[in-house]
């Protein structure tokens, strides 16, 4: 006798059968208990089923395709790692962008996979709540490549051993970090625009295409190889991002406003991050992609112009900071760059002045700005070097209260002049980079006076290590900060020039090429 067999079920239904039909409603507790989060940020969504999901992920096909991409990825890292990999990079001060990649980065590839967790948890739908669980996945999965990918180095070089204790408390690193912080600690809906859609939509192609080059440039194929197979699941990312956009944009106009506050908020912010990502560009690759500048043309003006072309029909405008970033991609990574020499006894990396044709390389990618305002201060620096009086800064720079970059940017209208914006708020004084961060302080200033300053907690004796007494005669300040910040004195930071890093890597190299 035949069987009779129903129409087999399309990929869509399928899918909403394995996810969305997992959902249900409770009976027991009324779900704004069970969903406390996914309503108070004012956004209203009237129909969670109208969320497109747009990838038909399954876990079982998730898995498949990650193991696949992984195995891949730990053969090249082995082959790497066995060949004496390392000593084919270009040049030792190579190493640097990586030290500042896995202390500023690789942490917040954790701090991701958390979020997203957490909102998943969040959202009464079905449909963004396993997107989330997806997206927590493959952030779990990038912190481990990227962790493996560059231990091997940590078994030669210096500034790698202790990422997560840094960056919990080094200066610097704290423009990162407090990014993330202000996105975890925010709504379920703002937590996505973040991360799903300023981050990886309209950023995140500056952090991994020119990084990632920038490492197969420069001959460190570990990197290249896990930075690809992150990046191919930032597609799935930015479409996410994109999706959740859309989808609340669709479900209530009321939702406009609010959306178009954090595409301003997030932008700003993470073009104050990628300005790291940018220093790594014009200083500190010895063979360089392109210019940050271009990165930024190519990558934000054009991809990123369409993409809010294409927002328009909804109401959204492009990012308020747009306009500054025009002003700003001609200044910011040199004045990132000073920052870092001047306080490079307090970083966990080595920094230098570039060498003369690197200086003409950055008059050329920067006609604008490089020979007038900056060429001269490095001139000046390397003279004051020659003669035994290199310059450092002794004292601890202001930080914004927002960004937590210290004030070093400019007037957007004067690049010799520092910008400084100030708010008040219940009689107490608070300092902000720009107008976009004075802003972003201004509509949250509850959340921001918490924030928690580095270099400001310094001067108030909170980054000592325990046991330390500033009373006691002789007591260096420095040196004290540097030990609780897990960072040895001249082997992690100071000069790139006569650094064990620069000796060991010349030694190497010499002995790779000769027999015993
Ligand atoms: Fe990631
Ligand atoms: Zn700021």
């Amino acid at each position: 006798m035949d069987a009779k067999v129903g129409k087999k079920l399309g990929l869509k239904e399928r899918y909403a059968l394995m996810t969305r039909d997992l959902g249900w409603d409770t009976t027991y507790q009324p779900m704004d208990k069970v969903y406390p989060y996914d309503k108070y940020e004012g956004i209203r969504i009237h129909d969670w089923d109208k969320w497109e999901d747009p990838f038909r992920l399954t876990m079982d096909a998730y898995w498949k395709y990650q193991a696949e991409k992984e195995k891949k990825l730990y053969a090249i890292i082995d082959a790497y790692a066995q060949n004496n990999g390392h000593l084919n990079v270009t040049d030792a001060r190579y190493l640097n962008t990586l030290k500042l990649f896995v202390t500023g980065v690789t942490p917040l590839e954790y701090m991701a996979h958390r979020g997203f967790a957490h909102v998943g948890r969040q959202m009464r739908g079905g449909g963004p709540r396993v997107a989330c669980l997806m997206q927590s996945l493959d952030e779990i999965r990038h912190i481990q490549t990227q962790l493996h990918s560059i231990s091997n180095y940590n078994k030669y070089y210096n500034g790698l051993h202790n990422p997560f204790h840094m960056v919990e408390r080094v200066w610097y690193l704290s423009v990162p970090r407090s990014f993330f912080d202000d996105a975890f600690t925010a709504g379920p809906f703002e937590f996505m625009v973040c991360v799903g859609f300023s981050f990886e939509y309209v950023l995140t192609n500056l952090l991994f295409v020119p990084f990632v080059s920038g490492a197969a440039y420069n001959g460190d194929m570990g990197t290249m190889s896990f930075g690809f197979s992150a990046q191919s699941d930032e597609a799935r990312h930015m479409t996410l991002g994109l999706e959740c956009i859309k989808f609340m944009l669709e479900q209530d106009p009321a939702n406009v406003p609010i959306v178009q506050r954090w595409i301003d908020k997030w932008t700003w912010r993470g073009m104050r991050v990628l300005m790291l990502v940018g220093m790594m560009m014009d200083y500190m690759l010895p063979k360089r992609v392109m210019s940050w500048k271009e990165a930024w043309e190519i990558y934000f003006e054009q991809n990123g112009g369409a993409l809010f072309k294409d927002l328009a029909r909804y109401g959204i405008r492009p990012p308020k900071c747009a306009e500054q970033a025009l002003i700003d991609k001609e200044h910011i990574t040199h004045q990132a760059w000073a920052a870092l020499y001047n306080y490079g006894a307090a970083a966990a990396f080595h920094t230098w002045v570039p060498t003369p044709d690197e200086m003409d390389w950055l008059s050329a990618k920067y006609p604008n700005s490089f020979d007038k305002y900056y060429r001269p201060r490095l001139e000046f620096w390397r003279e004051q070097a020659a003669q035994g009086k290199r310059f450092y800064t002794n004292t601890l720079p202001l930080l914004c209260q927002v960004c937590q970059v210290p004030m070093f940017f400019t007037e957007p209208d004067d690049p010799t002049k520092i910008c400084y914006r100030h708010s008040e708020y219940r009689g107490d004084q608070f300092h902000t980079c720009s107008d976009h961060c004075k802003a972003i302080f201004d509509n949250e200033p509850e959340k921001y006076i918490q924030a928690w300053l580095p270099t400001h907690q310094v001067y108030q004796g909170h980054c000592f290590p325990e046991g330390a007494d500033p009373g006691a005669p002789g007591f260096d300040p420095l040196t004290e900060v540097l030990k609780y910040y897990e960072l040895g004195w001249g082997r992690d930071n100071l000069d790139f020039e006569g650094s064990e890093d620069q000796r060991n890597f010349a030694a190497w190299r010499n002995t790779a090429k000769r027999n015993g």
